[in-house]
């Protein structure tokens, strides 16, 4: 229903420090899709997500969105740009209600959804708003979490491990949750260890191995190839 945006990563490089952590990460996410980057623990997945939010000291390379180069645009540059982060421990703030987290985040780009828009995607909140973040259980913060970034306006949206630690029935609400963005043009990349969610999801995968790309499968072949790729995700 809004125009969705393409990320493009090339070569993309970052330090912790003195220590390499990106070594030439390239990949596309193409406006309204969701691409996925998989592999096993340490291999570099949620730093390819700060790196394009800016938010790791050191990076080099390019990270274009719809052509505009953002790797020397600082955080909050690029979201306004229209890019958010949903990092993995949520960043939701427990001593607030459910209403107050959703009310706190700034709109930082055009289309930002209301709160009424954000609690039809997710009606669970809606008996929740009251209730500080300390009473909601791990997939209602999750929710809460999808919730603040959609209320920033931003159109492509970085999500680290949404399923992590979650019932699988909560999972699944997530996913449809995930359709539901995509079919109102969100672009999202996901980082996922859950390759059953990831592969019933995601538009195409990157497999991420030591900071760089080694493969990419097209969301339907993910099962078909799944044996193969068990040694690179840690399997
Ligand atoms: P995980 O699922 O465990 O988060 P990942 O693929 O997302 O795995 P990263 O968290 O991006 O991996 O970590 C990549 C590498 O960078 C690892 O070797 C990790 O030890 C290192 N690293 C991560 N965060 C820091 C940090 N703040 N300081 C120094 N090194 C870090």
């Amino acid at each position: 229903e809004r125009p969705a945006e393409n990320l493009a990563v090339r070569t993309l490089e970052a330090w912790y420090g003195e220590s390499k952590v990106l070594h030439g990460m390239t990949f596309d996410v193409r406006a309204g899709e969701v691409v996925t980057l998989l592999g096993r623990n340490g291999a570099g997945k949620t730093t390819t997500l700060k790196a394009i939010m800016g938010l790791i000291e050191r990076r080099e390379g390019s990270i274009r969105l719809d052509g505009a180069e953002l790797v020397a645009v600082p955080p909050y540059g690029v979201a306004r740009r229209g890019i958010a982060f949903c990092p993995e421990e949520r960043g939701i703030f427990s001593s607030l209600s459910v209403r107050e987290n959703l009310l706190l985040p700034p709109v930082v780009a055009e289309g930002g959804m209301g709160v009424d828009r954000i609690l039809d995607l997710f009606p669970n909140l809606r008996e929740r708003l009251d209730s500080p973040g300390t009473k909601l259980s791990g997939g209602e913060q999750q929710m809460l979490a999808l919730g603040r970034i959609l209320r920033t306006g931003a159109r492509v949206l970085l999500l680290d491990e949404p399923t992590e630690g979650l019932a699988p029935v909560i999972i699944r609400q997530i996913g449809r949750t995930i359709e539901t963005l995509k079919t109102l043009g969100f672009t999202i990349l996901l980082v996922e260890q859950n390759v059953a969610f990831a592969s019933g999801i995601a538009d195409r995968h990157y497999v991420v191995e030591l900071g760089r790309v080694v493969d990419e499968i097209p969301g339907p072949e993910l099962e078909t190839r799944l044996d193969a790729l068990k040694g690179y995700l840690g399997l």
